[in-house]
């Protein structure tokens, strides 16, 4: 069934997303632990790879548009969609880790961003103020909110904290597939927007810059980078709209 173009889940289904998620959180929670100096990112590629299929699931990125991995892994000022490679994490680095995981058709996407050893005052702020927004966003998603509350506590966390909200990356809706309708910026206005209705699923995903909001792809045409070259955190969860509030799918912060 859908809602103004958004597609409604039945309980069942969000029972399979569900699924989905817990493994999705388990492998994230495994690649925060293999995060210190000297791993490179296709150690942590292939460690996801290996833990996806180990749960009968199929890592929902690779072969997406022709994505050559299972992660993404965005390292320093890049943001997002980093493709795996041979460079190894340093001491002082962040390293935001980005995964999807289909389970008997259904996705659950997630992501964080790990401090490699002892990080800046700088980058220790980016991180708690992005993961702090994350959960302040995910705290709107309920039936007879808006879609604009969720993004508008999101931005008010992030600009409160004196941050940078990158607008022109933006979460999404999530089902049987990875990007579904709608959109959902990290930035709006409270009461605006489509009203949340239980059923729907949201991928709830603050990109946050350390300096200026402006993003540049780069020469690969995958990897996102902040235009100033600042530091940026990205977390996310795959949160459904349920009657009785928020229901995170994907609990990579619960230990
Ligand atoms: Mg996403």
């Amino acid at each position: 069934m859908y809602r103004g173009g958004i597609i409604l889940k039945t309980p069942e289904q969000i029972e399979l997303m569900a699924a989905a998620g817990r493994i999705q959180a388990r492998c994230l929670q495994m690649l925060r632990s293999k995060c210190r100096p000297g791993v490179t990112t296709e150690d942590l590629d292939r460690a996801a790879e290996r833990f996806i299929a180990s749960q009968g699931a199929e890592p929902s990125f690779l072969g997406y548009r022709g994505f050559p991995g299972s992660i993404c892994a965005s390292p320093n000022s890049m943001v997002v969609h980093g493709i795996p490679g041979p460079s190894e994490l340093r001491r002082g680095d962040l390293i935001s880790i980005d995964v999807g995981v289909t389970k008997d058709g259904w996705v659950a996407d997630a992501a964080l961003t790990v401090p490699i050893g002892e990080v800046s005052p700088v980058a220790r702020q980016l991180l708690a103020t992005t993961e702090a927004a994350l959960h302040a966003g995910a705290a709107q998603v309920r039936p007879g909110n808006h879609l604009g509350d969720v993004s508008h506590a999101i931005q008010r966390r992030v600009e409160g904290d004196g941050l940078s909200i990158i607008r022109s990356l933006v979460g999404h809706g999530v089902g049987r597939d990875m990007h579904e309708d709608p959109q959902v910026p990290n930035y709006g206005e409270p009461g605006r927007g489509p009203e949340l209705e239980a059923g729907m699923v949201l991928a709830i995903e603050p990109m946050v810059n350390a300096g200026g909001p402006d993003v540049r792809v780069g020469e690969d045409q995958w990897a996102v980078y902040s235009a100033d070259g600042s530091l940026t955190a990205h977390f996310e969860f795959t949160v459904a709209v349920t009657e009785e509030g928020p229901r995170i799918l994907t609990p990579w912060h619960e230990s």
